[in-house]
């Protein structure tokens, strides 16, 4: 398999070459948080599929949703003129699980990517509908990540997922992110950096012209990034300067929503009501791909009253509402709710984070420890504790290995090492992952 797999097979986010040199795992089978290879070794699952498996990997009642389904009807599109019953009751669920965030609407998408998109696209349009057509440019943070499509990708804050492509979206600028490990202000309080970077923000906004800013993206808590948890000033922060402005927020919710920080949104953490929500991920928990952004009733209002015909909307995906992603994304809300799986993410992610800073203290390869919102925490690996030099490709790839063959799925960005276990995890399979990650770096 896995010479077939370099042969007829490109990966995303890799090097086509990649999987000559490092054949990757082969994933066959999923049972409760652990998953197995296809050589029989099974281990904790410390990724969570993708920041998405919150429920784990044996979730009966949203199989059996989506087995009904497809007996009922697999497909038909909710373009102009048609709906489906289940897409009506999901979007009704979504306003009750979102009312404390204020968001009423849903719109559709087919994962993560697409909510983006559309988040980014509406924010546009709601300013031309108000007259305010000049408002076409993007703020969005460093270290930020919003998917890979072109307008996503203009706002990536990380350049990697950028420069390839461009030359991309025009108007799209990158402000620093309230990272205390490294920021341009070699600034370590959280709560200085915060205002620091809340000021450069500011300035950015008033050098563009913020008469000609549609909107500010961002996640509550960084995630592809390397789990970055702002201080809590900062996005209320960024909410008074949108609003000082006249810029919508738009919180790119696809990883946090859904209980992974703790709350059933990350922007609830920091008490701010979005405009706009990206989600995707949890919200059909990797058994069907689907998305779906949130429209705030400041933004819905304006759209609906619209008698210029500008709120026409023009995003829209095949499977924009799909009826088995629908159904699958109700059982998954239910059983999100049921098994109150923020509650579990909270005292889990303070084990997990309690765990990596006691590795921290003992292993000089771990730089900076990250956590303590959920079930959302990361390892920074260094050469130079001082320097702060990333380790190397090849030494984080033999940490990430020895854990693996001891029991742990772990996550590798750059030099980011990130845990995202689905949020139904137990306290000895939290044991589990600590112990494999201090196997990987003693290997180190
Ligand atoms: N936004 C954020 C915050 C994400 O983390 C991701 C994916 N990791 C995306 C957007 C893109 O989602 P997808 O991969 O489903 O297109």
């Amino acid at each position: 398999l896995k010479e077939h797999n370099a042969r007829h097979l490109w990966h995303p986010m890799a090097h086509p070459a990649d999987s000559q040199a490092n054949p990757p795992a082969i994933i066959t089978g999923g049972e409760g948080v652990e998953i197995t290879d296809v050589d029989g070794h099974r281990m904790v699952d410390a990724v969570g599929g993708l920041w998405n498996v919150n429920l784990g990997y044996s979730c009966q009642p949203v199989k059996d949703a989506i087995a009904h389904q497809l007996d009922r009807l697999p497909y038909y599109s909710i373009f102009r003129g048609t709906s489906n019953d289940n897409v009506i009751e999901l979007a009704e669920m979504l306003r009750d699980f979102f009312a404390e965030d204020g968001l009423t609407r849903a719109f559709y998408t087919s994962g993560g990517s697409d909510s983006v998109e559309v988040a980014l696209r509406l924010a546009r349009q709601y300013h031309k509908i108000r007259g305010e057509a000049g408002r076409v440019k993007y703020l969005s943070l460093k270290k930020g990540y919003h998917g890979t499509h072109t307008l996503g990708a203009s706002v990536n804050g990380n350049a990697n997922f950028r420069t390839q492509y461009e030359p991309l979206m025009p108007g799209c600028f990158h402000v620093p992110a309230p990272y205390t490990y490294h920021n341009p202000f070699n600034e370590t309080d959280p709560e200085r950096l915060a205002q620091l970077c809340l000021a450069a923000i500011e300035d950015e906004i008033k050098f563009q012209d913020a008469s000609t800013i549609a909107a500010f993206i961002m996640e509550p808590v960084l995630g592809a990034g390397g789990v970055i948890p702002p201080h809590h000033s900062f996005m209320p922060g960024v909410r008074a300067l949108c609003d000082k402005y006249g810029i919508l927020l738009i919180a790119d919710e696809v990883i946090t929503a859904f209980g992974r920080t703790g709350d059933w949104s990350g922007s609830r953490h920091w008490g701010v009501q979005p405009d706009l929500m990206s989600t995707a991920k949890a919200i059909t928990n990797g058994y069907f791909p689907f998305g779906a952004v949130l429209i705030s009733e400041k933004v819905a209002e304006v759209f609906e009253n619209d008698t210029s015909g500008e709120a026409n909307i023009g995003s829209g995906y095949t499977y924009s509402g799909h009826p088995v992603g629908a159904a699958a994304a109700i059982a998954c809300l239910k059983e999100t709710e049921r098994l109150n799986v923020k509650d579990n993410a909270s005292a889990r992610g303070a084990q997990l984070f309690e765990g990596l800073q006691d590795l921290g203290r003992r292993y000089d390869v771990i730089g900076d420890v990250r956590g303590g919102h959920g079930l959302m925490c990361a390892l920074e690996l260094v050469s130079d504790r001082q320097a702060k030099t990333p380790i190397d490709k090849a030494t984080i790839g033999k940490m990430h290995q020895t854990a693996y063959e001891s029991g742990a799925m772990l996550r590798v960005s750059g030099n980011n090492v990130i845990f995202s276990p689905p949020l139904v995890i137990e306290a000895d399979q939290i044991d589990t992952i600590l112990s494999a990650v201090d196997a990987g770096l003693a290997s180190i």
